[in-house]
């Protein structure tokens, strides 16, 4: 592990949990109240012209939610953070803070497909996108354009699993005054710090390892605070897609044991990734923490660890990925993953074969979550799977 390991668990914790503030709690008590009262007049307009700093109503700052955001930041290493309702708010926010009507999007390689969906939406508004499914800083920088505003960055891509090097495309972006956007949900700020890498936001949804549970759905924008400060008072006042209290609590809970569950998410899924790669049936298995990625050197050099997500091609496109899947009895089927349970998926849907093939996804994809119980279980499973659906 990194020099960071030990001060992140420190921060997972307790970092910002300002027991001399709430009476000596425990843990951050849940402020579910939605307003704050004030003795005078004077004092809340004081507090509404000044409402980062004080609490005022639950849409903007909420106490239980300022520490979420604080250990975010905190894990970041970043200036600030502010919560969302769910990690496409968040995206939503980061896009919309960086963008105006005529500004063109540029994409590295496969993202996350509602955010896809999301910038095809933006073209309502005059905002365009291109895809540059190359990950090497020389091709993407071709496809700069004079109005380009952001470039944004999945690493892992989704479903393709190729990372991209943030450094390299910080720097690039900064020669053409571009904003970086990174979601950096996969490795979580455990495995990979974007913004020490000279990205300017990094998006989470908290809906995966960070909540960790299958139990609630948030997001964050994590950035300088000059940056934060005035999405607060744009995107998060006005849009409203604020976090709740209580989902910031199991958010809380769920950060105490993030390092703990990702290490065995980590050496349960490359027990899986290098099971799999072996087993005759698997045409290929996309984990950048197998010496066979193509991405596994660049890999060692900007993330510390691997979380348990991954995918594997079998032959035979949606038939060949539906018979596998429809043969697990163990590990479940499903969207969504970053929990404690295995599941598997596939992005073919029987009717998007081609639009797969054009993103450069193998028809026969299946992404699998390796969750935090037995692997041999999951590799048992996986094997009757293969052997089964021939
Ligand atoms: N980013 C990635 C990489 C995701 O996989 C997802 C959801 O699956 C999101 C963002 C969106 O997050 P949410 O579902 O919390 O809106």
């Amino acid at each position: 592990m990194d020099n960071h390991w030990a001060q992140d668990i420190e921060i997972c914790l307790e970092y910002g949990d300002r027991r001399e503030q709430f009476g000596g709690a425990a843990v951050p008590p849940t402020f579910g109240n939605s307003l704050f009262v004030y003795e005078s007049m004077d004092a809340l307009t004081n507090a509404v012209l000044n409402e980062q700093g004080h609490y005022v109503y639950t849409r903007g700052t909420n106490p239980t939610i300022e520490t979420a955001e604080r250990k975010l930041a905190a894990l970041e290493r970043g200036e600030a953070c502010r919560c969302f309702s769910s990690g496409m708010a968040a995206i939503a926010a980061a896009l919309l803070n960086s963008v105006e009507s005529g500004d063109h999007v540029l994409c590295v390689s496969n993202l996350y497909f509602s955010t896809m969906e999301l910038l095809k939406y933006l073209g309502k508004f005059g905002i365009s996108h291109s895809v540059c499914y190359e990950t090497g800083a020389e091709a993407v920088k071709k496809q700069i354009k004079p109005n380009t505003r952001v470039i944004f960055m999945e690493s892992p891509s989704y479903m393709t699993f190729r990372l991209t090097d943030p450094r390299a495309f910080s720097s690039l972006a900064k020669k053409h005054g571009i904003r970086t956007i990174i979601d950096n949900t996969w490795a979580t700020p455990l495995f990979q710090k974007p913004l020490l890498y000279g990205v300017d936001i990094v998006v989470h949804s908290l809906s995966k390892y960070l909540g960790g549970h299958s139990d609630l759905v948030g997001g964050a924008v994590i950035s300088k605070k000059e940056l934060i400060d005035n999405l607060f008072t744009k995107e998060l006042l006005l849009m409203g897609g604020n976090f709740s209290p209580y989902e910031a609590t199991l958010l809380l809970r769920g950060m105490r044991s993030l390092p703990f569950r990702l290490e065995t998410h980590q050496a349960n899924a490359l027990k899986v990734a290098e099971f799999l790669e072996s087993h005759p049936n698997v045409k290929k298995v996309l984990h950048p923490g197998l010496p066979s990625h193509p991405d596994y050197e660049l890999g060692k050099s900007v993330l510390s660890g691997y979380s348990g997500v991954f995918a594997f091609a079998v032959h035979g496109g949606y038939r060949g990925a539906s018979h596998v899947l429809d043969h697990l009895r163990h590990i479940k089927i499903g969207v969504s993953w970053g929990s404690f349970e295995n599941l598997a998926m596939s992005p073919n849907t029987g009717s998007n074969e081609q639009q797969l093939i054009s993103e450069n996804i193998d028809p026969g994809t299946i992404r699998l979550a390796v969750g935090l119980g037995d692997s041999g279980k999951i590799i048992a499973d996986l094997e009757q799977a293969l052997d089964n659906a021939q």
